[in-house]
């Protein structure tokens, strides 16, 4: 590993040092060789995975560290928070020069874990870790695992559960709390520490008139084309919390998340959130609330002598973008999954109509794509009860098309329209088998979902194309983890 130990160069009052403290009985689960690679671990870091993965071996040059943060939860300040279970370390450098955070999640209790015990459940790991893998493959920017160890020990949730650990990577761990942790409590620090995230995380912006405008305008960009990315796949973060946003738009702490099924605009994947607040549909304005909150804790650093009402508005301005960017991306990419040219004036209007059918009729959001991709057409209608308001659709679709050359566009459709997403029951049937110390279906999976858009005839299960049968229970996603 090449190391690039910066955080702790930080102030000391953002992080407390400690060491991982190991589960009893260890034990390989699974180890992402390719990432890995691209991380430039060596073959004897490679040949440890299983030690690293699980904190028993740690690295002379980062110490450990637990990170302080704060944080909007469910729409309420809730103070101070932090690494309660996660320690960061390694910082490395990969293939293409890029620094990585290595995180080790469920490595025992820090100052910052208030009431919880410092630990990960099995379950919850294997469901980070494949979706990670998912997303990463997907195109999606996401924090991702060079592995997971289990462990004979009871770690106890709603029911007991064995402890786990995740060896997360992510290009950046400050979340948006973090600015909302120093402005309360440390507020003498937010000059240095903002200049840090610019100078590792947004170089490009030290050269612009107002570096911290640039930067604003940068993360609040790269947030709004991340949900974008989420609402095209169907993918519902579950705790868009301010402490799960990281600044540089790349999906952090999705726990209670899921991979939408029926298409249901305000479907909510985890049970824990009494009021809907994290619905499928409710994530672009959702996001859009978390960086306004975050916006107010760089009103501090207008530049001395400046107008503060102009550094306010201009901050605002900032905002202003995230919409306009989120709908380019979000209409681009629904274009491109629907086929259709992003220049037609109605064919966004068209995508909206399909949409709707899928909605009135609770159809798979992912198989009813593939469909439309593979011109399965009779298929879908099968499928309709409303069959006037899919020919509607249908002929709209076909005017549309019917005046553009569509190779090209069913080229770009194929790349846009995975078949394979992470559906609840699938990660599901691999966490029982994990518990049973069976890590084979963590590995079809992993194997499957590495290419989402490709046919793999030889691991798929027909079961993996479409939603369990409407008698079957869904799987119910709790908070706990
Ligand atoms: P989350 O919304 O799940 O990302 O977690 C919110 C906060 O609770 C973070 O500061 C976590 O580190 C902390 N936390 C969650 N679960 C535990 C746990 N089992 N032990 C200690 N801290 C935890
Ligand atoms: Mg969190």
């Amino acid at each position: 590993m090449h190391f690039n130990s910066r955080y702790s160069a930080l102030p000391a009052k953002l992080y407390h040092h400690q060491q991982p403290l190991a589960l009893k009985g260890a034990k390989a689960g699974h180890f992402n060789a390719a990432l890995a690679d691209e991380l430039q671990w060596s073959e004897a870091d490679k040949a440890a995975w299983v030690e690293i993965c699980s904190g028993q071996k740690t690295f002379a040059e980062f110490e450990p560290l637990a990170m302080v943060y704060a944080g909007h939860q469910f729409g309420q300040w809730a103070g101070q928070l932090g690494d309660g279970r996660g320690l960061l370390i390694a910082q490395i450098i990969d293939k293409n020069g890029q620094t990585v955070d290595l995180h080790l999640k469920g490595a025992g209790s820090t100052p910052y874990s208030r009431m919880g015990d410092g630990r990960a459940v099995l379950r919850s790991v294997i469901r980070e870790y494949l979706a990670g893998h998912a997303l990463n493959a997907l195109g999606i920017p996401s924090s991702n695992a060079v592995g997971f160890t289990s462990s004979t020990q009871g770690v106890q949730r709603e029911k007991l559960e064995l402890g786990a650990m995740m060896l997360r990577t992510s290009d950046c761990h400050i979340r948006l709390g973090h600015f909302e942790w120093i402005n309360q409590y440390q507020p003498a620090l937010l000059p240095e520490f903002t200049q840090k995230c610019i100078e590792w995380h947004y170089p490009q912006c030290l050269a612009a008139e107002q570096p911290v405008l640039a930067f604003a305008a940068q993360v609040i960009q790269r947030t709004a084309v991340m949900i974008a990315k989420w609402q095209l796949a169907g993918f519902a973060h579950g705790v868009m919390n301010t402490d799960n946003l990281n600044i540089t738009g790349s999906t952090l702490d999705f726990g209670p998340y899921g991979f939408m099924e029926r298409f249901r605009p305000n479907w909510i994947n985890n049970h824990s959130d009494y009021q809907g607040r994290y619905t499928y549909q409710q994530q672009p304005s959702i996001g859009h609330w978390n960086l306004w909150t975050w916006l107010n804790n760089l009103i501090p650093l207008c530049p001395a002598g400046d107008d503060k009402a102009q550094w306010k508005e201009d901050l605002a301005k900032c905002l202003e973008q995230f919409e306009p960017a989120f709908l380019e991306h979000y209409t681009l990419g629904l274009c491109q999954k629907m086929g259709l040219p992003s220049f037609h004036k109605d064919s966004f209007d068209c995508a909206m109509a399909f949409l709707r059918v899928l909605q009135s009729e609770q159809l798979d959001y992912t198989q009813s794509f593939i469909r439309l991709q593979n011109k399965q057409y009779e298929l879908i209608k099968d499928d309709c009860l409303d069959l006037r308001q899919f020919e509607a659709f249908l002929t709209q679709y076909h005017g549309i098309r019917g005046l553009q050359d569509t190779a090209e566009l069913d080229a770009a459709m194929a790349k846009a329209n995975p078949r394979y997403i992470l559906r609840n029951h699938m990660a599901q049937k691999a966490i029982e088998l994990a518990e049973r110390d069976d890590f084979s279906e963590v590995e079809r999976l992993f194997q499957l979902l590495r290419q989402p858009y490709a046919p793999q005839p030889d691991l798929e299960r027909e079961s993996d194309l479409a939603p369990l049968p409407g008698d079957q229970p869904e799987v119910a996603v709790s908070c706990s983890s």
